[in-house]
């Protein structure tokens, strides 16, 4: 392990070339033509073209749009840096000079600020192989967005077919002013599971609900019953979600359906309560069932959810020590836990560290803008992830280039 000091210095040398407008040029490409999670086919085309060009050894359709570069220089660890390349069924409400030609999908996550920092980052890096030693593997990852991307990988063998990794570095966009990075030792994202429910009830004419089994109403029951969950059956001190995003029924108001789907999403961060909540789940939806009177027991699906995403805390340090030496003292803090889930921790082997930080990007003038005294007031005013308006700030592209150069170079070691 190299000081950080003499980490940030170098890194700040190899960077000095980074030319904002070829970073924007690319970023606003992507942001242009997002595409859905699995149909990352232009995207991974531009990451694995790039990748090419700066020496690297290129794999392409890894789980489908999945792409993997791997640059071997001399002895040493095997660093990974991953980015996640989907977009999401969001119609852009931006009005930006750059925004999505393609009708209700956007990149409304920030991903494709994801992949400008990743590509930027492994040519810098690679440019620059003199100053390190060891193996780089860049990984393209296609479907973050709940589409089991990282799941989708391993499955295809991106453990036994890539060098190992003995570190691996992720990071994200997140709303706040511009020019933070906040870091989480231990605990920083939750783990999500989506559950689907069929009520199956005996449908028939609406003017005679006597020979019906009402899906409709049994189902509202079920939701009802479902927000006792987190306020009653679980510990003050400890934190849940629970979420009916989708409740479907019916095709006119004189029928009685026969059934009624829901789907729930759960957000835990204790193995511990995520069985209870889920437990619960399928108890209160048997219940209401059964006291309905459904002719058939219903269906409750668990499928599969994103573990917690644990930062190894002694990696965290370290990485996180480097970028205040990059970017000052006051710019790195601990953001806490999020509700939030994401999937990288799935690419780390059993046992390998990992650290995933984030990049606020809140154009100034919004911040400023916004309503709200207190960071975690703001931060609730202005447009976060996910939303049609999310608009990251350019003055971003660089520095987010520089916290992957940076945290690879912790690892990797400097030699020059
Ligand atoms: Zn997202
Ligand atoms: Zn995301």
């Amino acid at each position: 392990m190299t000081e950080p000091a003499a980490v940030a210095r170098v890194t700040r040398d190899i960077t000095a070339d980074l030319r904002a407008g070829e970073l924007e040029a690319f970023y606003q490409d992507l942001h242009r033509h997002p595409e859905l999670a699995f149909r990352e086919h232009r995207t991974a085309g531009s990451l694995a073209g790039r990748l090419r060009a700066a020496g690297y050894e290129v794999t392409e359709g890894v789980a489908r749009t999945g792409v993997v570069g791997v640059l071997e220089h001399g002895d040493g660890p095997v660093v990974w840096l991953r980015g996640d390349m989907d977009a999401l069924p969001v119609r852009e409400a931006t009005g930006l000079p750059y925004a999505s030609t393609v009708d209700g999908v956007m990149h409304a996550c920030g991903h494709d600020l994801h992949v400008t920092w990743l590509a930027a980052a492994a040519e810098v890096l690679a440019a620059a192989r003199d100053t390190w030693s060891g193996t780089l593997v860049v990984v393209g990852q296609p479907a973050e967005e709940a589409g089991g991307g990282a799941a989708a990988m391993v499955a295809d063998g991106i453990h036994e077919r890539f060098p190992r990794p003995d570190a691996l570095f992720g990071q994200h966009a997140a709303p706040g002013l511009a020019g933070f990075y906040p870091h989480t030792p231990g605990l920083t994202l939750s783990a999500s599971d989506d559950i689907d429910v069929v009520v199956h009830g005996v449908g028939g004419h609406g003017s005679r609900p006597e020979s019906t089994v009402d899906p409709v109403v049994t189902g509202a029951y079920i939701v009802t019953r479902l927000q006792t969950v987190v306020a009653r059956e679980i510990a003050a001190g400890e934190s849940a979600v629970l979420t009916v995003g989708r409740f479907h029924a019916g095709t006119k108001s004189n029928i009685i359906p026969a059934e009624a789907r829901l789907a729930l999403n759960v957000r835990t961060q204790d193995g511990r309560v995520r069985e209870r909540v889920l437990t619960a789940v399928r108890r209160i939806v048997e219940g209401e069932c059964a006291a309905a009177g459904c002719p058939v027991p219903p269906e409750v699906t668990v499928l599969p959810g994103y573990p917690n995403t644990v930062n190894d805390a002694a990696l965290d340090g370290e990485i996180a020590a480097v970028h205040r030496r990059l970017f000052g003292e006051h710019t790195v803090f601990d953001f806490g836990q999020a509700m939030g889930s994401e999937d990288f921790s799935l690419l780390a082997p059993e046992g390998v560290p990992y650290d995933y930080w984030y990049v606020t990007s809140t154009p100034a003038a919004v911040w400023e803008a916004a309503p709200g005294e207190e960071l975690t007031e703001k931060v609730l005013n202005v447009p976060g992830n996910h939303s049609p308006l999310f608009a990251p700030d350019l003055s971003v592209l660089a520095p987010g280039v520089r916290t992957l150069v940076s945290a690879a170079l912790a690892r990797l070691g400097v030699t020059a």
